[in-house]
């Protein structure tokens, strides 16, 4: 290996011990823009992959709050405001009790390259705390976003650092923290956070949008390899916002989506998933996904059992993964693959671990990597931005087109900078590469910083 990259490897993995989805994320982005090191031997003295690699800023911050049985709890809140290159630090906020640094890093340095790919003015951040709002009442969930932004509200702003939603954090939890946001400041600052309600400022198919854009990505990927989504079977995982609007898409574009799951288990209704049951059981009711059989005693639920969800056991053509990290493993991989597997659609963020994704790529499945293909969101929330700014609305039919550009365009960026460096077909490596000259250029371009 490129001696320089070998060397900012290992200086990160001693720096960063403790952080093993950190370190996983920074090794998948520095092994595959080699080729591009190779050629620039000036980023060594400009110490540029050692400045790419540590965030500008990391927030940890106390969050007390008082449950409905009057007792104080404390949770841990994150905002790590990682790269401010291309625009406004931009990230969602996850709720999740294994919320921790290492997760947040991860996610905030995967989101600068993702923000990149958009080709919008966005720069990348995550943030969110170790609270499980799994089981919370309104009101404690109303009471935790309120304490959560009485610090928050102090590193955030439009032009500033712009948080969205993630797992944990919908519609409602948005709403609770742009309210508090609001009585703070005393200034109505809509573009200060994204993923609002479409009646206070929110964009129309924002809500679709990651999932929208993850089946735009996919059905551009399977015409470059003379396929499409058309007629194929779908097993997706999670069955939470990426997931469901990505059933939507999918089953539009004429798939038949047969499996979802949540952390306890999956369905499989090899007649279809029936998504209004689904977006009834998760958005309205906040129910298992277990609850599905009510309505379809004929479908089947396995129950999780172990480390390999039991999702990827089902046959299928196209495999979503669209719950959370490291969720597809190796052992998943093999068994996608022996039942004929020819693509897999990352949702979710950094979803195969890397075994599973060199399995895949190894045994000539297309893989879509979850930094081009489930940028669609964070396109959006770009979107909802600028409209927030010039006080006006697109339709939804404006968005919807604007975010399918959007991720042709991304496609476009991914298979030519894989073409460039002799790595056709290889949608990981060219979205690493794509995202990365950007940001190489912009870090040339600003100076030591
Ligand atoms: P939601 O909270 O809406 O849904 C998450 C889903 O994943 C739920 O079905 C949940 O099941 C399941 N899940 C969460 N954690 C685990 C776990 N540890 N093991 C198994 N299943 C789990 O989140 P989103 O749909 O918004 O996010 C899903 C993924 O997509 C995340 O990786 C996120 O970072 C990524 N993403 C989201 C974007 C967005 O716009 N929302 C944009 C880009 C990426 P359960 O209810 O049982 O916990």
């Amino acid at each position: 290996m490129n001696n320089y990259l070998a060397n900012v490897i290992s200086r990160t993995e001693q720096m960063n011990a403790k952080e093993p989805e950190y370190l996983q994320a920074v090794r998948e982005v520095l092994t595959s823009i080699e080729p591009v090191i190779n050629i620039h031997p000036e980023y060594d003295r400009m110490a540029l992959l050692e400045r790419l690699v540590e965030p500008e800023r990391c927030i940890l911050f106390r969050v007390p709050w008082v449950d409905d049985n009057g007792k104080v709890v404390v949770n841990r809140g994150f905002r790590v405001q990682f790269n401010s290159l291309i625009g406004p630090y931009k990230g969602g906020l996850r709720f999740h009790p294994s919320v921790n640094l290492s997760i947040m890093k991860f996610l905030g340095f995967e989101q600068i390259f993702k923000n990149a790919l958009t080709g919008l003015p966005i720069g990348g951040a995550k943030g969110g705390s170790d609270f499980d709002p799994k089981g919370k009442s309104d009101g404690e969930i109303m009471r935790f976003c309120q304490s959560f932004m009485n610090e928050l509200y102090r590193h955030i702003g439009a032009d500033v650092d712009v948080p969205a939603g993630d797992i944990g954090v919908g519609g409602r939890e948005i709403g609770y923290l742009f309210g508090q946001y609001k009585k703070i400041r005393n200034a109505y600052e809509g573009g200060v956070l994204t993923g609002k309600d479409v009646c206070y400022g929110g964009s129309l198919a924002r809500k679709e949008a990651t999932g929208y854009g993850l089946m735009f990505f996919m059905r551009e990927m399977l015409a470059a390899h003379d396929n499409s989504v058309a007629g194929k079977t779908v097993t997706i995982s999670g069955s939470g916002n990426v997931a469901i609007y990505a059933c939507e898409k999918a089953q539009a574009m004429g798939a038949n989506v047969v499996a979802m799951s949540d952390s306890n288990g999956c369905i499989y209704d090899s007649e279809g998933i029936d998504l209004d049951c689904v977006k009834q059981i998760k958005e309205v009711q906040r129910g298992r996904i277990k609850d599905y059989l009510n309505k379809h005693p004929q479908a089947q639920y396995f129950e999780r059992n172990g480390e390999t969800s039991p999702v990827w056991s089902i046959k299928t053509d196209i495999a979503l993964p669209c719950a959370t990290q490291n969720e597809l493993n190796l052992e998943a991989a093999k068994i996608l693959v022996s039942n004929g597997v020819v693509a897999v659609g990352e949702g979710a963020n950094m979803p195969c671990t890397q075994d599973a994704t060199d399995y895949f790529l190894a045994n000539n499945v297309l893989v879509a990597p979850a930094k081009a293909a489930n940028a669609g969101g964070v396109a959006t929330s770009a979107i909802e931005m600028s409209q927030n700014s010039m006080r006006f609305y697109y339709t939804f039919e404006e968005v919807e087109k604007k975010l399918d550009n959007i991720m042709v365009h991304i496609f476009n960026e991914c298979e030519a900078a894989s073409d460039k460096y002799g790595q056709h077909g290889n949608y990981v490596a060219g979205a690493n590469i794509a995202a990365f000259e950007k940001l190489a250029s912009a870090m040339v371009c600003q100076g030591i910083v």
